[in-house]
């Protein structure tokens, strides 16, 4: 990267001057400087410099479609030509607003009724505990609030989503998470399983331990339960097999919502349309964002079933309105760039396409880096995988974070022209454009290896 040094009023010295940067140790970041991007080609992405890195995350996770795709910069121009701006407050509505939602709700994993737009993954989640919470209070049961989200999720950084998020950074220099937020166990059979634990059984002990918490709290107060299909930024956690059915056995008998994030996972992610297909779930609820509009501008939908629908529909006339909703809930030009997206998504066939590129990913993964001294498991389904670096292979156990292990590979991988993105427990993502053929997942793969020699 540009180092600030790199010349008086370079980008980089004026990037340190003046940019407070999301997720960021501020004093690292002044003596270091930034990565500047500054275009993009299909998988890959150039730097001020010119050089040229395959995005082995999609930016976010997000940028599906790849870094240059013009039919949705022309979807964006026609409708800011069109109606640049309109709401959807009070009735109010718009054209790319009704086709996105129709399309959302066909294309739902399970039957949904209808869809909620917002800006951010974050808003997406906080919008759907608002929902539970209103959707409780609607039905005279106000007493059923609490709701239970898993120690390694990630599900945003508002101050509710944040507390949804189980992870040490968004929490502890927060006082967060705020109250009725509870964390069940990390299903991360590599680290968590007891000795000779077969997956099912691990399972069975989680969805145990979900039940014991949900009786301790008082099922009547007890409402949601939040859950990527695969955790993302927490780690690329594929649950143990049997997971989600004997969990949804345990909310089904106590009457707790089941909302799936999709954020990461939607649009064909795990080789399916929906995560919560390639996982066995049937939410009540589902957010996503990210892929739904490719990244290309900020949108996400929140989808509610006919039960939840009824429940906040009848409560209006019983407690007030659904007093909740964004200037932007729906901008026009992100939805009209949303429908651009799903119908390229329709017309590549993008499940059956990150299926296919995605088996070649998780099958060169594991041949190229799985027998690596410092690799200790290679994971994933579909597009998304990680490879955990451990210090013991038997133990399973990581370097100690202060030798920063994973930030070292990160540096060193962009000398191989490779952006990677490290995860708690020194696991590295990958999760790169959808669009990705068989012959970058190779190229991709090969500048990993060669990174991982170079660390050792
Ligand atoms: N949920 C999941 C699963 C995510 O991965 C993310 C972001 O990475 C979010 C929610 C939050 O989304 P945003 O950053 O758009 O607020």
């Amino acid at each position: 990267p540009a180092s600030p040094a790199a010349g008086a009023n370079s980008a980089a010295e004026r990037d340190v001057a003046h940019v407070l940067h999301p997720y960021t140790d501020h004093k690292a970041h002044r003596a270091k400087g930034p990565l500047i991007i500054t275009g993009g080609k299909g998988v890959r992405v150039t730097d001020q410099n010119g050089r040229e890195y395959i995005e082995t995350v999609a930016g976010l996770w997000c940028a599906a479609l790849g870094f240059n795709n013009e039919r949705l910069v022309q979807a964006a121009a026609d409708q800011m030509r069109k109606l640049p701006f309109y709401h959807a407050f009070t009735g109010r509505s718009h054209l790319p607003l009704i086709e996105l939602a129709e399309m959302l709700v066909e294309r739902a994993p399970v039957p949904m009724s209808k869809a909620f737009f917002a800006n951010s993954g974050s808003e997406a989640n906080d919008t759907a505990l608002k929902m539970v919470w209103y959707m409780n209070n609607a039905l005279g049961r106000p007493q059923k609030k609490k709701v239970i989200s898993r120690i390694g999720g990630y599900h945003g950084v508002t101050i509710a989503s944040a507390s949804l998020t189980g992870l040490p950074v968004n929490h502890k220099l927060f006082d967060l998470p705020i109250a009725g937020i509870l964390h069940t166990s990390r299903p991360h059979h590599y680290h968590h399983a007891l000795p000779g634990e077969s997956e099912e059984d691990f399972a069975t002990r989680l969805a145990s331990e979900l039940e014991a918490m949900i009786v301790a709290e008082g099922p009547d107060t007890v409402a949601a339960f939040f859950a990527e299909p695969i955790m993302g930024a927490g780690g690329v956690i594929v649950p143990p097999a049997t997971y989600f059915e004997k969990i949804q056995a345990v909310l089904r008998k106590y009457d707790v919502l089941l909302v799936a994030d999709e954020v990461i996972c939607g649009f064909g992610r795990t080789g399916n349309y929906w995560g919560s297909q390639t996982m066995g779930m049937q939410p009540d609820i589902l957010t996503c964002a990210k892929a739904l509009s490719s990244s290309y501008l900020p949108i996400s939908a929140v989808l509610v079933n006919e039960r939840v629908y009824e429940a906040m529909s009848e409560g209006a006339s019983q407690i007030g309105t659904w007093g909740h909703g964004y200037t932007y809930s729906g901008h026009p030009v992100a939805a009209a760039v949303a429908v651009e997206t799903l119908k390229i998504y329709d017309e590549m066939d993008i499940a059956a396409h990150a299926a296919e590129v995605g088996a070649v990913m998780q099958k060169r993964l594991r041949e190229r880096v799985a027998s690596h001294p410092l690799v200790g498991e290679v994971r994933g389904v579909g597009l998304i995988g990680a490879v955990e670096l451990v210090e013991d292979k038997a133990e399973h156990r990581n370097f100690d974070p202060a030798r920063k292990i994973a930030p070292r590979l990160v540096g060193i991988a962009e000398n191989h022209g490779l952006i990677l993105r490290a995860l708690p427990n020194d696991s590295i993502a990958f999760s790169p454009p959808q669009i990705i053929t068989a012959a970058e997942v190779e190229e991709m793969v090969e500048r990993f290896g060669h990174a991982l020699d170079d660390l050792s």
